[in-house]
């Protein structure tokens, strides 16, 4: 307010004494003073030199009339001899030097159109022609018609002067009129040429430090509302640091960072006295502070604070502006999404950005500091049974206590982080050799010996662990991952629960693994496809009794592929789906043209068991062909184990369709006799590895014998596959096998071959 107040009277002086046009402002009023005085003297001299003038004429015509009727008189007298000639000589002479007096006035008063000069001169020239003749003869007695004529004649002058007389006091009074006039209008033009200097000499300037005034008082106004009504906490200190002006915003941020203190005791307890040193050195050196505080509460209030020095005129500090922010709200969600940027959201963990820096971080220091340290890429091994098996919410919850215990049995400076799936990373820091790291991967494994209790139920998980070391395997963040990962991968390749050193040899083996890959996807685009088939013999009899179709890769680029190379690398890249439409579709053909009581066994991936609508639409077109029991889907055995529920679904599925099922490679993943029974099948195909040695191994011979055996009991026939030798088929025989299938038949061949030898004729 009284920033407002002083204003308002700068105002004013102002308004009255505008400083930079005042000079100017008197020299005009001077001016004009000057003007109209020297102009009311000019008309004023002139009017009343002739004012003055008048009376004189006046007066001076009244005597020449007295005198001219003492002329006519003294004529008169003289003519009866009372007046002596001398007498009436005087009074002409009187009269005639009158009269050279009033013609010299008039002359002077030459006031032509006030009054009828011509006319008076010309009666006075007259009557004095007439007195000086008069004066000339002096003998008025002997021509006293002369007296008569002077008397006659003075009578006229007399009344031609009153004329004059009555003329001259007219013009006198309108030249008093005429002055009066003169005076008004000469006024009124002062008047108004004051006025415009006034306007424009004055009154603009005036008129405009009048709006700048108000412009001013306007703006003054909008910034004390601006003040008050900001967001922003704004604060004017003195030098002393002392709260001048504090808004509405300020008190409620200094409240917000501490509900106990006043506004003052919060600027100088928590923020001067804090920051003072930071804050003054800024203010000296570049003259504004910026900056942060938060409080040490248990909810930390996060401010930010922003200070400049504000100069006087003569550039010396007049006080200190300050703005606060309430900025917690921003600074919460940084955190969060920081958090969300770097740290798993289900372990609490590293995340994989974040342990790329790290390690990133961690070869710059060890670079300079010639260090070692080494990357643990960590895969649990089947985590996918587990997930399956018992579900996704205990899968995530035994994530978490993975992450929890690795976190435990590791350095407090090493970094344990989740990649995400089942793949964790630990960075271990400062290894001084390649025995650290291998106690550490043991202490790993060892940590996770025993089962992690979850829900009540105990797990039993291992790890994969490949380990990279920096800098003998990489020098990069990306590398040493990269190299980590190959190294877990060959672990899990070598049987699982192991850890392994990276290698360049592994790198080459991943190389090679990865333009597979590309091979087998051009594979499947260009159609690289062809089935052999393998006759199935009934032992007793020793006719063909089927075929199994067996899947052959012929690349481009490589030699022929087996199936055993490359079906279990299309089921990890989800390329199964493609390759067995291509199967089915082909074999389909097969089973229209071969005879109808012929078996037909095709082999079925284990990822139908997760794509089923494949499976589904082949068996829909089969189900048109007859005789569909002798169509056999061929399971193996792992695969079965690997989900026994759906796997069951599945298989009754086929069955309920008519179609047969075959559990293949038995004996190779240790199904339970439960199982077994549970599962309904109709054929058991006995691995070739027990096929192999039967003839010379009498626990190979055993087993085979007791799988014929149960199979028997169980009601199910039994395909003995790999059979190579006749001591073999005999030795299948005796067991009392029904079926047998291997080269010692016949290995797989081509359709037109497999019939050309059982049929004798070529299919078409
Ligand atoms: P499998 O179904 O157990 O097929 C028998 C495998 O044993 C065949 O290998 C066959 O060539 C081989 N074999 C048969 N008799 C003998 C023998 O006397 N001695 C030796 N050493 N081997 C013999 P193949 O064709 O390489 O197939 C390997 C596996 O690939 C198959 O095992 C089967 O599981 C899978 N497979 C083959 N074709 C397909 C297919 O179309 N789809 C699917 N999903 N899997 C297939
Ligand atoms: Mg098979
Ligand atoms: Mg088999």
């Amino acid at each position: 307010m009284d920033r407002v107040q002083t204003n308002r009277n700068r105002f004013i002086s102002k308004l009255l004494f505008p400083k930079e046009n005042l000079v100017f402002a008197l020299f005009i009023s001077v001016m004009c003073l000057v003007i109209w005085l020297v102009t009311v003297l000019i008309i004023d001299a002139y009017l009343i030199k002739e004012r003055r003038d008048y009376p004189s004429l006046i007066n001076m015509a009244g005597k020449q009339r007295m005198l001219s009727q003492k002329a006519a008189f003294l004529t008169l007298a003289r003519q009866t001899n009372q007046t002596a000639d001398s007498d009436l000589k005087s009074a002409i002479d009187l009269m005639v030097e009158n009269q050279a007096y009033l013609l010299t006035q008039a002359e002077l008063v030459d006031l032509a159109g006030y009054y009828k000069k011509q006319a008076l001169d010309k009666q006075i020239q007259e009557f004095s022609e007439f007195v000086t003749q008069l004066s000339v003869e002096s003998n008025l007695q002997r021509k006293p018609q002369y007296t008569l004529d002077l008397m006659n004649m003075s009578e006229a002058l007399q009344v031609a002067l009153d004329k004059t007389v009555s003329e001259w006091e007219r013009t006198s009074e309108n030249a008093n009129l005429q002055l009066i006039k003169y005076r008004i209008l000469f006024g009124i033009s002062f008047l108004i040429t004051c006025f415009a200097v006034y306007l424009f000499v004055l009154a603009k300037p005036l008129h405009l430090s009048i709006v700048t005034a108000n412009l001013k008082d306007h703006a003054i106004n909008r910034f004390k509302r601006l003040f008050d009504y900001s967001h922003e906490g704004l604060l004017i200190l003195d030098k002393d640091w002392h709260v001048v002006h504090a808004n509405t915003a300020a008190k409620r941020v200094s409240n917000a960072f501490n509900s106990d203190s006043s506004m003052e005791h919060f600027w100088h307890e928590k923020i001067n006295l804090k920051l003072k040193g930071k804050i003054l050195s800024a203010l000296d050196s570049v003259g504004r502070w910026e900056g942060e505080v938060f409080s040490n509460d248990e909810k930390t209030t996060y401010l930010h604070v922003s200070i400049i020095q504000v100069m006087d005129s003569n550039n010396q500090l007049d006080f200190y502006g300050a703005v606060m922010r309430n900025i917690t709200d921003v600074r919460e969600k940084e955190e969060k999404l920081k958090t969300l940027a770097l740290y798993d959201g289900l372990t609490g963990l590293a995340n994989r950005a974040n342990i790329i820096e790290c390690i990133s971080e961690e070869c710059g220091k060890s670079q300079e500091s010639d260090g070692r340290f080494a990357v643990l890429f960590i895969d649990i091994d089947g985590f996918k049974l587990i997930n399956d098996g018992y579900g996704h919410e205990l899968g995530d919850k035994l994530l978490n206590k993975i992450g929890n215990r690795l976190s435990s049995i590791t350095k407090n400076t090493d970094v344990v982080a989740r990649l995400g799936g089942d793949e964790f990373v630990l960075l271990a820091k400062n290894i001084t050799s390649d025995d650290v790291i291998v106690s550490l991967s043991k202490r790993i494994m060892k940590a996770f010996e025993a089962p992690i209790q979850c829900d009540d139920i105990g797990v039993q998980i291992g790890f994969s662990i490949g380990i990279s070391v920096y800098p003998s395997d990489a020098e990069s963040a990306s590398e040493l991952l990269k190299k980590a990962d190959i190294a877990m991968y060959t672990a899990k390749q070598k049987g699982k629960n192991q850890f392994q050193f990276f290698n360049s040899e592994m790198e080459l083996y991943l190389k090679e693994r990865f333009s597979f890959e590309d091979d087998l996807r051009n594979g499947i685009l260009n159609n690289e496809f062809f089935q052999l088939f393998q006759p199935v013999i009934d032992i007793k009899t020793g006719n063909i009794v089927g075929c199994e179709a067996l899947l052959r890769w012929q690349s481009s680029t490589r030699d022929l592929v087996s199936p055993n190379n490359f079906i279990p690398m299309a089921e990890s890249l989800n390329l199964m789906t493609e390759i067995d439409k291509w199967v089915f579709e082909a074999s389909l053909k097969v089973i229209q043209a071969l005879p109808k009581n012929f078996y037909f066994a095709i082999n079925l991936s284990p990822k139908h068991f997760s794509n089923s609508e494949v499976l589904s639409a082949f068996l829909s077109k089969l189900s048109a062909i007859e005789n569909k029991a002798r169509i056999l889907f061929e399971i193996t055995e792992t695969t079965i184990i690997t989900d026994i529920e759906k796997s069951t679904r599945i298989i009754k599925n086929i069955r309920k369709q008519g179609f047969l099922v075959a559990i293949d490679d038995f004996g190779t993943g240790y199904t339970s006799l439960y199982n077994l029974k549970r599962l309904e099948f109709d054929i058991i195909k006995i691995d070739r590895s027990f096929i192999k040695d039967i003839s010379t191994d009498s626990n190979s011979k055993n087993i085979v014998e007791a799988i014929v055996k149960l199979a028997q009991n169980l009601g199910l026939n039994v395909v003995a596959e790999g059979v190579e030798t006749k001591e073999q088929l005999e030795c299948l025989r005796e067991f009392g096998c029904s079926y047998a299938q291997g080269y010692y038949f016949s290995k797989p061949i081509e359709i037109n071959a497999l019939e050309n030898k059982y049929f004798g004729k070529t299919t078409t």
